[in-house]
Formats: structure tokens, sequence, C-alpha cells
């Protein structure tokens, strides 16, 4: 490798705890005024909201470690989780595919006897036995038409903003619950079973919220740091980067965390293969406009979040982070996260608009109670899934990999991951290039 600091584009998790493992010189920069990236929190009239809801679900010991006993150690909330799902005029459990009791009758056997013929039956056998070529034939696969209908397919076409049909099977990955028969059964029945889905435990920090967590990182992140600075083209082949500043840094290696869909006007400003830049444009993604309330404490439905899959709700979820953690917002207030997924671009104010009246439409704010109400925009949230993202993906990354960059995080690596994913993927980055 030429010599060089180690550039870092992006001060995510991904971007800081490659900081923190790397060694040798390094420089990050990072495009907004603070580190952290979506792990970060604003404070409103004694409201903290998360860029809406994010609960850290961990799986991988080591990173439960540092989180437990490092950077959240006096500072950890261990919750259980409360999720609802909102459909036919009633609350639900979730994961809907394990909670069908309390749902109407026709309802209930519409899955159940769609789950059997699936998995089981010879009507679902023809699926069974040939690789699946979307998320449509995926469901109908491992759930059957009843599960289909009345939730995921239009709670998916809600989030992606396209058929299931034109998303891949891998969309949902490990995300999408996929229960036995015995454990379907029980659901119907309302009989005990254990919680089931990725997240039904999960930590948040007791105080500050979620950027506690990308705080405490950023204090053990090595680098020198640019905020404020974006990355604004790329010359591959001399590896080079240029930055908002005009300045202009020869790296040995670059840790790519911004959205991989950016290397197309990056590599397009500077120099670099044109397969490159053809493969990333067709990375496509949707975008999330979360509408968040502070309100009087009004009573109605209690939950973390709760799913709406059908289309006369506009939104995909509602969050309550002041259920998770009551100090994030003040005392005789709740506060809500509203989240809303688009392509392109919306009318922010008819999002609050249209937010303000469900809540009080479901019973949980009444309108003279509402504090203040506002729209906030990530426009890249969900990678999609479609027919072209494996192949661009992987056609993008190991372009990128010829020339000394390595991607790392959910939108470098262009997939669907948690934040513990985000710290695993900026370490092993890390890793990969300290040999
Ligand atoms: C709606 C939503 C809800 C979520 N909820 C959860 C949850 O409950 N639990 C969970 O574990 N995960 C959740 N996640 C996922 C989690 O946010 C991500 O996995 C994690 O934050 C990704 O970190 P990252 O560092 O890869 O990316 P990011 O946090 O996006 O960091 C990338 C950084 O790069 C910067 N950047 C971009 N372009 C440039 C440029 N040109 N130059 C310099 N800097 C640039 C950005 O400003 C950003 O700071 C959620 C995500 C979304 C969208």
């Amino acid at each position: 490798m030429p010599p060089g600091p180690t550039l870092i584009a992006g001060g995510g998790l991904a971007g800081l705890a490659c900081s923190r493992e790397l060694r040798g010189p390094s420089i990050l920069v990072e495009a907004s005024d603070r580190l952290g990236g979506l792990v970060r929190t604003d404070e409103t009239e004694g409201f903290l909201f998360d860029w809406t809801g994010h609960w850290l679900h961990l799986r991988d010991p080591g990173i439960r470690a540092l989180v437990e006993e490092r950077w959240l150690k006096d500072n950890l909330l261990v919750v259980a989780r409360r999720a609802r799902i909102y459909s036919e005029s009633r609350w639900t459990d979730f994961p809907y595919q394990h909670n069908l009791r309390g749902l109407p009758p026709e309802t209930i056997r519409d899955c159940l006897v769609g789950y059997v013929q699936a998995t089981l039956g010879e009507e679902g056998r023809a699926l069974r036995e040939r690789p699946l070529r979307n998320a449509a034939e995926f469901i109908e696969r491992h759930l059957g038409p009843g599960f289909a209908r009345h939730f995921l397919t239009p709670y998916n076409e809600k989030l992606y903003c396209v058929p299931c049909e034109e998303l891949s099977p891998e969309w949902g990955g490990r995300f999408i619950p996929r229960p036995s028969l015995d454990e379907v059964v029980r659901g119907a029945l309302g009989l005990p079973q254990s919680a089931a889905g990725y997240n039904a435990v999960f930590v948040y920090p007791r105080e500050g919220g979620i950027e506690s967590l990308s705080r405490a990182l950023a204090k053990e992140a090595t680098s020198e740091v640019r905020l404020g600075t974006r990355l604004v083209a790329l010359d591959l082949p001399r590896r080079r980067a240029r930055l908002s500043s005009g300045e202009e840094i020869a790296y040995r290696a670059l840790v790519f965390t911004a959205p991989l869909s950016a290397v197309a006007p990056l590599v397009e400003a500077g120099a670099g293969p044109q397969p490159i830049v053809e493969a990333a444009r067709k990375l496509r993604s949707v975008s999330v406009t979360t509408v968040e309330i502070g309100a009087d404490e009004s009573g109605g439905e209690r939950f973390h979040w709760a799913y709406f899959p059908e289309p006369r709700y506009r939104f995909y979820r509602i969050g309550s982070p002041s259920e998770v953690n009551p100090r994030l917002a003040p005392r005789g207030a709740r506060s809500f996260a509203v989240e809303f997924a688009h392509r392109g671009p919306v009318d922010a104010a008819a999002l609050v608009e249209n937010a303000v009246a469900a809540l009080c439409e479901l019973g949980l704010a009444e309108r003279s109670g509402i504090r203040f109400a506002r729209a906030r925009t990530i426009p890249v949230a969900y990678v999609l899934f479609d027919a072209e993202h494996a192949a661009a993906r992987d056609e993008v990354l190991a372009g990128l990999r010829k020339h000394d960059v390595v991607a790392a995080g959910r939108y470098g690596r262009w997939e669907y991951s948690s934040m513990e994913d985000a710290l695993l993927s900026g370490r092993e980055a890390a890793r990969a290039l300290s040999g």
C-alpha cells in the first residue's frame, strides 16, 4: 500500500469503531457537525428524540461486553420489548406471525390454513421445491397467503414503496420471524410461548438517549477528526480524496462508511473505472421522514413501538420513546415518533398533520395536548433489495477493494443491519487494514 494516513469517510458507529482499532495515522472526515451518524439524540423542551427509535440488540459477546462494561457501564437500561401491531381496528402483539390471538376469526383462519398449506400442504409444494425469486414468494413459501395478505405484504410494500415482487428474497434476512407450526398455533390460541424475534430484549442508555453510545465510542477514536467536512471527490487510481474544505488527501487506504450509492458522484467528480460508477448508479434506497411529537400524557394504548400494515395509515410505525425510558420526556408527557417511508421528496407539513391526526384518532394524544410536532428526514434510510441490488453492490465493493477502499457499516456495505453490525463492520475493516 502507498504511504499516507488511512482516511475514514463518515463518523457514524462504523467509522468510529474502525478509528478506535486502527493502528497508524488516520484522518476521519464527517459531513455533519458532530459524530455518531444516525446514532444521535436531540433535545427539545425537555424531550429527547433519537433520530427515530434506536434500540440496541446485542448478539456478539465481545460487543456486549464493550457496551455493558465500558461504553454504557453505569448508564444502562435492560428492556423487555413491548411491541404491538394495529390492524383491523385492534391492537395485537408483535410479531404478527406468533400472535394471531385477538384478530377476527376469519383472519386467524386465513393465516393458519395458509401457513399449513404453504409449509406442509400440496398447495405449497412448488414453491418449496424451487429457488425463490422474490420477497413475495419468500413470504408465500414460509408463511403462506394469509400472513402475506393480512400483514407482511402491505407492511413491506409500505416500508419499501415497491411491490414485494420487486424485492429480492434476501430483503429481510434475520429480521423476519419464521415461526414453527406449534408457535403459530400457540399464538392463535393465546398459549404461553417465549418471546420471538430478534429484539425481544434490548438495551438502551438510562441517560442522554442513544447518542450516549456514540459519544462514549467517540472518546476512543484515534483519528484526527474533521467535522463539517465532506468527501466530495475520489480519484481511485491515485488514491486521493478531495474534501469540501478544498483540501486533498493522499491516503494509504480509505474506509468508506458513507452510502455506497454516493460512490457514483464521488468517482465522477474525481477519477476511476466507469463500471464502478455504473454499478453504483443502480443502488436504490428508501427515505424515512419521522414526525417527532411531544404531547401531554393522555392514556391510550401503551407500547414501545407499533406497526401499521394497513394502507389507510400512511406511516408504517409509531414509536413511543418515553415508554421505553421515561427520562426521554418531561414528567406528565409522552413522546411519539411516527415513521413514513418514501422515495423522492415529500410534503413534510402534510406528514406532520397526518401523524398528529392519527395519534388523536387512535386515542394516543389529544390535539390540545400536542406540545410540538416536527419532521426530520433521513434521505438514505433503508437499502432497497431489488433485483439489481446484489450484483451491483458486489461489483462496487469488489471494484473499490482493488483500489484499497474498504467499505463498512450499514450504508457502506449497502445492507439491512443494526448498530451492533455497524460496530462489528468498522472493527473488521480496521483489522483487515492492520493485517
Ligand atoms: C429508521 C431507522 C431505524 C433504526 N433503528 C435501529 C434500531 O432500533 N437498532 C439498531 O441497532 N439499529 C437501528 N438502525 C440502524 C442503525 O442506524 C445503523 O445500523 C447504524 O447507525 C449505521 O452506522 P454507520 O456508521 O454504518 O452509518 P451512519 O450512521 O449513516 O454513518 C455514516 C456517516 O457518514 C457521514 N457521511 C455521509 N456522506 C459523507 C461524505 N461524503 N463525507 C463525509 N461524511 C459523510 C454521515 O454524515 C454519517 O455520519 C436504524 C436505522 C434506521 C434508518
